[in-house]
C-alpha cells in the first residue's frame, strides 16, 4: 500500500514529489506519456527565479526529479489506465497492474491543443510553438514578422508579448471577432505591431522541406479565398485541454474539464488533492505550479497525519 501516488512529472508533480519525500512519505510517481511534463518540449526557460542566464526546460525537469529521488521519491515511466476513488484506499490501475494508496496528488497538467496540421508537428520546435512567454524571445524570432494564432485571452496575452520581439505579430483567428476579454482584445487590437488577420485559417506551415517555419498558408472562411504570410515562427494560442479526462465523474470538473478544488488544493474525496495546469486555467506558469505542487503535498501530509491519529 502506498501513502502517497502522484500523477505527472511536471513542475507540479515534481514538487509535490520534493516535498513529500522530504517528509518520508516515499511517494510514488507516475510520470504518464510525457515525462517532465510540458517544460520538457519548450528550449530555454528565462523566467524560473534561481536562473538568472536561463535554464533548459529539460534538464530542469531533470534536476527537478533527481532532487526529488535523492529525498526517496520513486519515479516510474508509467500510465494510469483507471482510478476508483469510491472508497479508500483508493485503486489505480497502473499499466494493467493495481496500485493501492492512502493519497493521490493529481498533477497530470493540460495539453496544448493543435491544430492538426501535419505540417505543424513536422515544425514543432522549428519555428512552429505553444509558449510566447518560454520562447518568444529567442534570437531566431528576434525582429522578425511572427504569426499568432486564436482568439482568445492567450492568443492575445502571446500576441502583446511577442511585440517587444516582433517587427509584426499577425493575430490569425477564424472570426472576425476576438472571444477575449474585452480589456485584452481592446489592448491587443489597440497595439500599433499587432495586425488582424480575420475570418482565416491556417491550412499548412511552410517550409518542412527546408526544416523550419518561412510563412503560413491561409484560407478565407468567408471568401475561400487563400493566401500566404511570410513569418519567422508561428505561436499556436488555441486553448490547452487539462489530462483529467480519467478523472471524469469520480472528481469536480468545470465545463472545460479543469479540476474544481475545494480549501486549498483538497477536491471532494478526501485525501485526493491537485496541483498545476489540471486546475490552473488562468497562471500556467511553472514556478506556479511548482507553489500548487508544494501545497497539495503539504495537505497531504496533514491529512494522512489525521489518519495515524
Ligand atoms: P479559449 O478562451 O478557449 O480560446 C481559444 C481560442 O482559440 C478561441 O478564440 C477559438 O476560436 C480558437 N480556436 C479553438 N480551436 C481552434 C482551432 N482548431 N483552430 C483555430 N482556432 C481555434 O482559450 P484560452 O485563450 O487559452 O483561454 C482559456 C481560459 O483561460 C479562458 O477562460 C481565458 O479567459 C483564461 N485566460 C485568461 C487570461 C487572462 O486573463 N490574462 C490569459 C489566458 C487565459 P473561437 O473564438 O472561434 O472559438
Amino acid at each position: 500500500m502506498e501513502k502517497v501516488v502522484i500523477i505527472g512529472s511536471g513542475c507540479a508533480g515534481l514538487t509535490a514529489a520534493v516535498y513529500t519525500a522530504r517528509a518520508n512519505l516515499q511517494p510514488l510517481v507516475l510520470s504518464g506519456t510525457l515525462p517532465g511534463g510540458l517544460l520538457t518540449t519548450t528550449s530555454v526557460v528565462e523566467n524560473f527565479p534561481g536562473f538568472p542566464e536561463g535554464v533548459d526546460g529539460f534538464e530542469l525537469m531533470q534536476r527537478m526529479q533527481q532532487q526529488a529521488e535523492k529525498f526517496g521519491a520513486r519515479v516510474k515511466l508509467a500510465t494510469v489506465e483507471a482510478v476508483d476513488l469510491s472508497r479508500s484506499p483508493y485503486t489505480l490501475t497502473v499499466d494493467g497492474e493495481t496500485v493501492q494508496t492512502q493519497t493521490i496528488i493529481l498533477a497530470s497538467g493540460a495539453s496544448h491543443r493543435h491544430l492538426g496540421l501535419e505540417s505543424e508537428a513536422k515544425l514543432e520546435k522549428k519555428g512552429v510553438t505553444y509558449c510566447a512567454t518560454c520562447d518568444g524571445a529567442l534570437p531566431v524570432f528576434r525582429n522578425q514578422p511572427l504569426v499568432v494564432v486564436g482568439g482568445g485571452d492567450s492568443a492575445c496575452e502571446e500576441a502583446l508579448y511577442l511585440t517587444r520581439f516582433a517587427s509584426v505579430v499577425y493575430l490569425v483567428h477564424r472570426r472576425d471577432q476576438l472571444r477575449a476579454s474585452h480589456i485584452m482584445a481592446e489592448r491587443t487590437l489597440a497595439h500599433a505591431k499587432i495586425k488582424p488577420v480575420w475570418d482565416s485559417v491556417v491550412t499548412e506551415i511552410l517550409d518542412v522541406k527546408q526544416d523550419k517555419v518561412t510563412a503560413v498558408r491561409l484560407r478565407n472562411v468567408k471568401t475561400d479565398a487563400s493566401s500566404e504570410l511570410a513569418c519567422a515562427g508561428v505561436f499556436i494560442a488555441i486553448g490547452h485541454v487539462p489530462n483529467t479526462e480519467l478523472f471524469r465523474g469520480a472528481l469536480d470538473l468545470d465545463e472545460n474539464g479543469y479540476a474544481v478544488l475545494q480549501r486549498g488544493s483538497a477536491t471532494r474525496v478526501p485525501g485526493v488533492f491537485v496541483a498545476g495546469d489540471c486546475a490552473d486555467h488562468v497562471y500556467r506558469q511553472a514556478v506556479t505550479a511548482a507553489g500548487m505542487g508544494c501545497a497539495a503535498a503539504i495537505d497531504a501530509e496533514r491529512f494522512l497525519a489525521t489518519l495515524d491519529q
